[in-house]
């Protein structure tokens, strides 16, 4: 049986750790050829790459600071000399600067927003002009696929963490925003807001017996969730399979934003 994203190229930003690299895996288990992008870890992009091409698949490491609107320039054009053209792009670079309000810097404040939100609007409008560019394939119903890396903090609230919380519950809107603009071209714009996964950007979260016990009273299904999880999200929102899901935010949480706090009566 064909795979189901055969033939489809799929760029990953933020592919060097965590849900990036998990999210990788799965696009090229499902058949897609990948450009894997990385800020500052070069060894696991291009070790991954190398994994991915070893095991029959397509592979290509390309660093680029996603805030940076020539980087991104450059990181397409990469994607265009090795693969042609790009179907499925995966915003999910991100990063966390916590602190109370009155300790966070601006610059704590910009460096946050200029990865997690700008970074996600440059990437996606350099993915939307090469869809339209190249125009269509047969190789998806769709013109292209967008999905942007949210988090369960674009609709809970986070104190400590406003420049996070904010970056994410711009990325709720902007992503709506985005998928009614572009709609009518075939372009389907999506979310993914995982929970709790254990990866490195929250590891003081799960790294101990005490911080594990706490984080597991926020998750109803009773389990810290992994990149597996949001892999296997992303291959159905990038393929044919969610043809009809545009505009949609996918909690991928074991119930995180049940506000498991109100079981007991609240
Ligand atoms: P991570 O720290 O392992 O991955 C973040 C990746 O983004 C890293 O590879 C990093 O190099 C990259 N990155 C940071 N700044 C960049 C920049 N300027 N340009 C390019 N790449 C840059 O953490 P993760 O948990 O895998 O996070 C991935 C995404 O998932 C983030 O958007 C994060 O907000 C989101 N998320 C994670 C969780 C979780 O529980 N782990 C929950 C909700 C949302």
């Amino acid at each position: 049986m064909e795979k189901l994203l055969a033939n489809q190229v799929a760029l990953i930003t933020g592919a060097s750790s965590g849900i990036g690299y998990g999210v990788a895996q799965a696009l090229a288990a499902a058949g897609a050829a990948v450009v894997l992008n990385y800020h500052s870890h070069a060894e696991a992009a291009e070790k991954l790459a190398e994994e991915i091409r070893h095991a029959g698949g397509a592979a290509l490491a390309v660093q680029a600071n996603v805030s940076d609107p020539s980087q991104i320039e450059q990181m397409f054009d990469a994607c265009r000399a090795e693969f042609g053209t790009v179907d499925i792009v995966v915003a999910n670079s991100g990063m966390q600067k916590d602190s109370a309000i009155a300790d966070m810097t601006l610059d704590d404040w910009q460096a946050v927003i200029a990865t997690n939100l700008t970074g996600q609007f440059l990437t996606a409008q350099a993915a939307v002009k090469e869809f339209r560019r190249r125009g269509s394939r047969p190789v998806s119903k769709a013109l292209g696929k967008i999905i942007c890396m949210s988090s369960v903090h674009e609709i809970i609230p986070w104190a400590g963490h406003v420049n996070y919380a904010a970056s994410k519950g711009g990325i709720q809107m902007f992503m709506k925003s985005l998928a009614q603009e572009v709609a009518p071209e075939r372009i389907r714009v999506n979310s993914i807001a995982p929970g709790a996964i254990r990866t490195p950007i929250n590891k003081s979260a799960w790294d101990s017996d005490a911080a594990l016990k706490k984080l597991l009273e926020l998750i109803p299904y009773g389990r810290v969730g992994n990149v597996e999880d949001i892999g296997n999200a992303a291959v159905w929102l990038a393929s044919d399979q969610s043809d009809y899901v545009v505009g949609t935010t996918l909690f991928v949480d074991g119930g995180m934003t049940l506000y498991p706090g109100f079981a007991d009566n609240g």
